[in-house]
């Protein structure tokens, strides 16, 4: 479970990134977060992977108060949860498997292990065949499943994605959403920041709307109203 409770947020000189933020994700639930640019969703999402500190207020993950664990857990705390990016991240210089199995390697995960692991992530995103590819010769839609397959080697709990379908054109957009649905369907909870009104529209759900720092709506949407 995720939880924020009366969170504040301010960056330096005062700038109020979140307002009084209150919000409940359960285990297994899928959520849409919404909102112009400069509305706070990275950084919500921030404050979930300890990467800033709430000014006031609680969070809890997993029933792990944030603000109480130290520095030396935030590590082994951020293996259990996945996170995936608008821009991808791959490592440029290694081929999709070494980038999925990356996580692996730096924890000395056994060969045995990862030779399994990999391939079984692979299969999950669609992409089996690719492994051997350098990211660079991969459409942007395989790169984010490459990315996808990564953030979940470690099988988080969480998977926390912030605009991961801003680089896509609309189909490949919309495949990768269906994908995080399928991978919610599986037990992670999944967390997807997105500017798009369109394919909110087209998945539904608990979409969580942000304005200014504040959340102005939390509410069930039905998929396929405005289909176009
Ligand atoms: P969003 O992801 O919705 O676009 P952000 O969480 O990135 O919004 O930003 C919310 C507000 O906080 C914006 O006004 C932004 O300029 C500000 N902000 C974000 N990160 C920082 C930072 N590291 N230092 C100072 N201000 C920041
Ligand atoms: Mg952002």
């Amino acid at each position: 479970m995720i939880e924020l409770i009366d969170v504040n947020k301010a960056y330096g000189t005062g700038n109020r990134a979140l307002r009084d933020i209150n919000i409940t994700i359960k285990d297994g639930e899928f959520v849409f977060i919404m909102g112009r640019s400069g509305s706070g969703k990275t950084t919500l999402l921030r404050l979930l992977i300890k990467e800033e500190e709430p000014t006031s207020g609680e969070v809890f993950v997993n029933d792990i108060r944030l603000q109480s664990m130290s520095r030396r857990h935030i590590p082994r705390y951020r293996r259990t949860i996945g996170i995936v990016f608008q821009d991808f991240r791959l490592l440029k210089d290694r081929n999709v498997f070494e980038n999925v199995a990356f996580a692996q390697r730096i924890t000395g995960v056994p060969l045995r292990t990862i030779r399994e692991s990999v391939p079984e992530m692979l299969k999950l995103v669609g992409l089996s065949a690719k492994y051997k590819a350098m990211p660079q010769h991969l459409s942007g839609g395989e790169q984010q499943r490459v990315a996808i397959a990564r953030a979940l080697i470690n099988r988080p709990e969480v998977l926390l994605a912030d605009e991961p379908t801003g680089n896509l054109d609309h189909q490949n957009a919309l495949e990768i959403m269906k994908l995080l649905a399928d991978i919610n369907q599986m037990g992670t909870t999944v967390v997807v920041v997105t500017h798009s009104q369109e394919l909110v529209e087209q998945m539904g759900g608990r979409v969580i709307t942000m304005d200014r720092g504040k959340v102005i709506s939390d509410e069930i949407q039905q998929p396929g109203l405005h289909k176009k």
